[in-house]
């Protein structure tokens, strides 16, 4: 019998895994397809090593503003893939290694009973556990009139898996996801359709700070449609026709390939959760406590499973919590508020309440902006941000940070500065006390902390 029995090898269970195993528990770990999951696989790691290409691109164009003129001769469409799929291998292959002490087992698991696995892959057992972690992740949704044919209407598995770039994209649903995509090939000069349903991108930040991303997207030459949806009409040779409907009337676009990036639905069907009582909402989000423990004791849920955020560092989280409860450690990991980053030119990163959140629960509160315009660093480069800015939120009562959100170069390492300020509960003036070094994004951390106390030091007078 193991100790532990993980169903799913994404960031969820591997890390709940490797968690287990620290702690002496003997683990086994169920993966159907790859180790790695979603992440490793066809988000985190090829997304960004898409983005990678996409903004050296971006910035070997940008120094012709300098002075210093590189042309960008060629961009060969499938050799730009196989870097993508050489980090998707290494990373895949650094997960496979980390896991060297476990025992993995390929194939579909399900639970017979609380304590029993049943897994069907090239042979079909069953594994016996004391304790059971589901971290089976989610899968790519598509939206009316659209279905996935893995050719020319894709989802970002398909996409990732393809032998060479598309000369046009539709992407519909602009999130992270599609916005993170299209700003990428827009700059290796793929022709980007972005379709949003919703009055704006990025419908989970704030306005002013989607704002500023739409501007530089356009800008890339990505061509956005708000308030708009589109409806597959017919393939057309090599093409697909699709008609997109907003405000300002309709118009039909031809494109290669279209690629749905419009939610994710939760693995927690045909996987025998409700046979042995563990509840799950309407949604199929998996119900759990602080420690990950779903409502039957021995079996834990991680990652997305347990609802939005989706996000990898908070399945490693979660993953980590769920085998440290398991393994009785005294002072299991907090879950913390959790940050998020969208990996755009300009990058976005925020943690805690937005500011249209903190005035929809009615909190009082107030609002301090701080913009890349005033910051050194952000002159000094060759892709400079200055329409980026940086604001807190904070409780007006107590002054305590309620969250902050940052549009602008570097915001995807600053925006931790006050992640571990939030998570400490750390009051403005000690704050204060901490040097940042000149010239550094991480200006922006001692900047409008300086400002929220009322003694701005490079901030504009307002
Ligand atoms: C394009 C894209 C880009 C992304 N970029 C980022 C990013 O930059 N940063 C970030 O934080 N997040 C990003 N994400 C989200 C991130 O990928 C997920 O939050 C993360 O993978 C969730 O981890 P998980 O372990 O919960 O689930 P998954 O990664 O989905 O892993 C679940 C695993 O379980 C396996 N499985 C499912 N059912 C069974 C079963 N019954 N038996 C056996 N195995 C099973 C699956 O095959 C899969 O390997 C991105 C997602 C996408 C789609």
């Amino acid at each position: 019998m193991y100790d532990v029995v993980v169903i799913g090898g994404g960031p969820a269970g591997y890390t709940a895994a490797i968690t287990a195993l620290q702690n002496g528990l003997r683990v086994a770990l169920v993966e159907q397809k790859y180790l790695g999951g979603e992440c490793t696989n066809w988000g985190c790691i090829p997304s960004k090593a898409l983005i990678e290409l996409g903004s050296a691109v971006g910035v070997a164009r940008a120094l012709s503003r300098h002075g210093i003129t590189l042309k960008v001769e060629s961009i060969d469409r499938s050799k730009t893939l196989r870097h993508i799929s050489r980090a998707v291998t290494k990373a895949r292959e650094g997960v496979k290694y980390l896991l060297s002490e476990v025992d993995v087992i390929q194939g579909f698991g399900r639970l017979k009973n609380t304590h029993l696995v049943k897994i069907n892959g090239s042979e079909s057992k069953e594994v016996e556990a004391r304790n059971i972690v589901i971290a089976t992740g989610t899968e790519p949704k598509t939206v009316p009139t659209f279905s996935f044919d893995g050719v020319k209407i894709i989802h970002n598995r398909h996409f990732f898996e393809l032998e060479s770039l598309p000369n046009s994209i539709a992407i519909i649903g602009a999130g992270a996801i599609g916005c993170e995509i299209s700003g990428a090939l827009a700059n290796l000069d793929v022709e980007v359709h972005l379709i949003e349903i919703m009055d704006k991108i990025l419908p989970e930040v704030d306005k002013d700070v989607s704002d500023v991303v739409a501007k530089y997207l356009a800008r890339s030459g990505v061509k956005i449609y708000t308030s708009s949806s589109a409806q597959f009409k017919e393939y057309s040779g090599d093409d697909v026709l699709i008609r997109i409907s907003g405000k300002g009337g309709t118009a039909e676009i031809r494109v290669e390939k279209v690629l749905i990036a419009a939610g994710r639905s939760y693995n927690t069907k045909d996987i025998g959760l409700s046979e042995v009582g563990v509840e799950t909402d309407e949604r199929g989000v998996v119900i759990v406590n602080d420690l990950m423990r779903t409502t039957i004791p021995n079996i834990y849920a991680a990652g997305d499973i347990t609802g939005p955020p989706l996000l990898a560092h908070k399945a490693f989280r979660e993953g980590v919590i769920a085998a440290e409860a398991i393994a009785g450690v005294k002072e299991v990991l907090p879950r913390g508020p959790v940050p998020m980053v969208i990996y755009t030119h300009p990058e976005v990163g925020f943690v805690g309440f937005s500011e249209s959140q903190a005035t929809r629960i009615g909190v009082k509160h107030r609002v301090v902006k701080f913009p890349y315009v005033a910051l050194g660093k952000d002159s000094t480069t060759i892709r400079s941000t200055p329409d980026g800015f940086v604001k807190l939120i904070l409780e007006e009562e107590s002054g305590k940070i309620m969250g902050a959100a940052i549009v602008g170069n570097g915001a995807a390492d600053v925006i931790h500065l006050f992640t571990l300020a939030m998570s400490q509960r750390m009051e403005l003036r000690d704050l204060r006390k901490a040097i940042m070094t000149h010239p550094t994004y991480s200006e922006l951390f001692s900047e409008i902390v300086s400002s929220a106390l009322g003694r701005p030091l490079h901030a504009p007078k307002s």
